[in-house]
C-alpha cells in the first residue's frame, strides 16, 4: 500500500524551499503527497516563530494531529522548521502526539521516522535531491541562517549561523531547474548579501549571480532578502550590469528612529540606511525597493515612530510590509524588555504605516500607467494571467497568455497592490 503524506508550511520562503525539498525527497522515497490530513501516514508540519500568529496556527494543527492519532495511533507525526530548538524535551512534553523532531534543513529525523535509521543525507543541503518546479518562478536558498542577532528575532537561534551553499550546487540545482521550465530564480537568504563570506576564496552574491547569468535559458534572478550592512557596492554594481539580474531589491529598515535602530541592534543608522538607498538609485533609478518594518517595540515612543513614517515618506518604498511588534521567548528582547507600548498604540501605529503605504504604492504605481514592462507570466487566478515585472510589480493580464511566457505588457490600470495591463508583444522564451 502507498504511504501518503501530508505536508504543511507557514513561514517565509526559506521554509516553503525546505518543503519543497522535503517533498522531492519523499516522491524520491515513493511516497505519495495528499492534501487531506485525515488520508495521511504521515503529518509533517513545517512551522515558523517568527510572529506569534505563526505558532498559534501551528498550535491549531497539533490539536487536530492529537485527535487524528488518538483514532490511529500508527500515524506518524513531525514537527519540523523555527519552532524546534536545540533542546526538544520540553516540546516532547508539551506535545507527545510528535514522533519526530526537526530543525530548519535538518531532514534525517523526518527520513528516520519512516524508514529507520539513514545514511548521512548530505548535511543539511540534502545535496542530490531537487524540488520539482511548480511552475516559471522558483526559490533557491544560497545561504541559510543569519549572524546578527537583532534583539527581537528568533531566526538565528533556530537556523543557526549563516552557511552558504558551495556555488557549483546552486549552479546545478538551477540548471536542474532551467531544464524543467523554470525561466526566473529568486536567491534566498535570511541576509542574502552574506552568500560566500564562509566559503574558501570567499565569492560573493555578485560573483555568483554572474556565473548563474550563464545558464541559457534562465531568463531572469532576483534576490532577497537583503541586509543593508552586508550590501556592498561590488554587489549593487552587479546587480546594475547583470542584464539578466531584476532591479528589485527587499531591504527592511525596521525602525527610522536611531535610538530604536541602536536598541534593536540591527548595526546601521538611518543615515547609512538612507546612503544605501541612494547608492542603489545613483545605479539604478528605476529600481523597486520593498521594506520591511516594525511598530511599537519596546520603549518606542510617538517621536520615534513619527521618525518611522518620515523614513517611508523620503525613500517612497514600493510596498511596505509592517508588523506589529511582539515578543519572542528566547530572544534578547523577551529577556531584557518590557513590551510596554499598549495594543492599541500598536494597532494605531501600523494602521497609520499602512494608510501611508497605500498612498505612496498608488502614487508610485500610477507613474507607470502608460509604459511597457516586461512580465514573466507566473500563473492563472480566475480567468487572468499574472506575473511580475523586473522591479517585482504584480501585473494582472486582459488577454490569456500562456504560462511561462515574457511578454511586453503596456500598463493601463494602477493600483496599490497591483498593476493590470494589455500584452503588445509575447515573446515565449523557447
Ligand atoms: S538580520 Fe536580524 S531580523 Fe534578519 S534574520 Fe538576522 S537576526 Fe533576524
Amino acid at each position: 500500500m502507498t504511504t501518503r503524506y501530508y505536508l504543511w508550511t507557514v513561514g517565509c520562503q526559506m521554509n516553503k524551499a525546505d518543503s519543497e525539498k522535503l517533498a522531492a525527497g519523499f516522491d524520491r522515497m515513493g511516497l505519495k503527497a495528499t492534501d487531506r490530513i485525515e488520508r495521511a501516514d504521515i503529518v509533517v508540519l513545517n512551522t515558523c516563530s517568527v510572529r506569534q500568529h505563526a505558532e498559534d496556527r501551528a498550535y491549531s494543527k497539533l490539536g487536530r494531529v492529537r485527535d487524528l492519532k488518538k483514532a490511529n495511533p500508527a500515524l506518524k507525526v513531525a514537527l519540523m522548521g523555527c519552532m524546534v530548538g536545540l533542546k526538544t524535551d520540553d516540546l516532547k512534553k508539551r506535545f507527545p502526539q510528535v514522533d519526530a523532531f526537526a530543525r530548519p534543513q535538518q531532514f534525517e529525523p523526518i527520513i528516520e521516522l519512516i524508514e529507520g535509521p539513514v545514511e548521512d543525507l548530505g548535511g543539511e543541503f540534502w545535496p542530490s535531491t531537487y524540488a520539482i518546479p511548480e511552475g516559471p518562478a522558483a526559490f533557491v536558498p544560497v545561504v541559510h541562517g543569519c549572524n546578527k542577532f537583532c534583539t527581537y528575532c528568533i531566526v538565528p537561534y533556530r537556523r543557526g549561523r549563516e552557511k552558504s551553499r558551495p556555488m557549483d550546487e546552486i549552479i546545478r540545482e538551477t540548471a536542474y531547474l532551467c531544464a524543467n521550465g523554470v525561466r526566473e530564480v529568486t536567491l534566498l537568504g535570511q541576509t542574502v548579501e552574506a552568500y560566500g563570506h564562509d566559503l574558501p576564496g570567499q565569492p560573493d552574491l555578485g560573483d555568483l549571480m554572474r556565473e548563474l547569468s550563464a545558464i541559457d535559458r534562465l531568463a531572469r534572478i532576483r534576490f532577497l532578502t537583503s541586509y543593508p550592512k552586508d550590501m556592498t557596492h561590488r554587489i549593487l554594481q552587479a546587480v546594475a550590469e547583470l542584464p539578466k539580474v531584476m532591479e528589485s531589491f527587499s531591504l527592511p529598515f525596521q525602525a527610522g528612529s536611531d535610538r530604536v535602530l541602536e536598541s534593536m541592534r540591527r548595526g546601521y543608522t538611518r543615515a547609512e540606511y538612507l546612503e544605501k538607498i541612494a547608492e542603489v538609485r545613483a545605479l539604478m533609478p528605476n529600481a523597486g525597493i520593498t521594506t520591511d518594518v516594525i511598530v511599537g517595540y519596546p520603549g518606542e515612543t510617538e517621536e520615534d515612530f513619527q521618525q518611522t513614517l518620515s523614513l517611508i515618506e523620503e525613500v517612497r518604498f514600493d510596498k511596505v510590509h509592517v508588523a506589529a511588534y511582539s515578543p519572542r521567548p528566547g530572544t534578547i528582547a523577551f529577556r531584557k524588555m518590557e513590551d510596554d507600548v499598549t495594543a492599541a498604540t500598536k494597532a494605531a501605529w501600523l494602521h497609520r504605516i499602512e494608510e501611508l503605504e497605500h498612498r505612496i504604492s498608488l502614487e508610485i504605481n500610477e507613474t507607470s500607467v502608460g509604459n511597457v514592462e516586461q512580465v514573466l507570466i507566473e500563473g492563472v487566478r480566475g480567468e487572468q494571467p499574472f506575473g511580475r515585472t523586473r522591479t517585482g510589480k504584480l501585473v494582472h493580464l486582459d488577454a490569456a497568455v500562456r504560462i511561462g511566457s515574457m511578454v511586453d505588457v503596456r500598463i493601463e490600470h494602477a493600483g496599490p497592490f497591483s498593476l493590470r495591463g494589455t500584452p503588445i508583444d509575447a515573446l515565449t522564451l523557447a
